[in-house]
């Protein structure tokens, strides 16, 4: 009997054990973060480029909103250098175009005084808006290719968690509406050329 209870309390804390480690960053992923210092940007992942495209397709994964994770702070301030790099320089920037399939992304804060890179994690959309927002889109990932996207949501009611682990919920409009669901949208692997496609479908039709 008492095996039974020993063997049951083992199995209990190594799901623990593996529970906690799949909410925090791989060790590769470890290693591509530390590879170089706060203020040096990423490679940005293309999907001109084969092995870019298959990772930018991917979904991410929880990443625990953990103040004491210094991985975390390291990977917050790369992920700003490199979207606000001269080469890559953008509005926005989700972790899987780096190269890492956490869900962590970075928004230029258009709507806020000195429009600050904000880091999120986490972030889901609860709620869309019926009025749309029409906006000619642009990613990092895919060079060269601007066009229209008719059905992002004017507004959108987000929930996500910041570095120093607290829980938030806001409403945002406008183009940081459009970016928020860009961002978000690469979590999940998708790309703003989807959304394209399928409103060539929905004309065809
Ligand atoms: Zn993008």
């Amino acid at each position: 009997m008492k095996l039974v209870q020993f063997i049951i309390i083992f199995l209990f804390v190594l799901s623990l054990a593996s529970c906690s480690s799949s909410k925090n960053f791989s060790t590769l992923q470890k290693e591509l973060i530390r590879k170089e210092n706060s203020l040096k940007p990423m490679r940005v992942f293309l999907i001109t480029n084969k092995q870019d495209s298959l990772l930018l397709r991917k979904k991410s994964t929880y990443i625990k909103p953990n103040p004491k994770n210094n991985i975390l702070k390291h990977f917050a301030q790369r992920l700003i250098a490199t979207v606000t790099d001269s080469a890559s320089l953008g509005v926005g920037i989700a972790a899987p175009q780096v190269g890492i399939l956490k869900n962590i992304i970075c928004v230029q804060r258009l709507d806020k005084t000195d429009l600050p890179f904000e880091i999120y994690l986490n972030p889901v959309i609860k709620k869309y808006s019926v009025k749309k927002r029409p906006c000619p889109e642009g990613c990092l990932s895919i060079p060269n290719t601007r066009a229209k996207t008719i059905d992002r949501a004017f507004r959108i009611f987000i929930e996500y968690d910041k570095l120093d682990g607290k829980h938030y919920a806001e409403s945002v409009d406008d183009f940081v509406s459009v970016i928020f669901q860009h961002e978000i949208d690469h979590l999940h692997g998708i790309l703003f050329i989807d959304h394209l496609l399928e409103e060539t479908k929905k004309t065809k039709d």
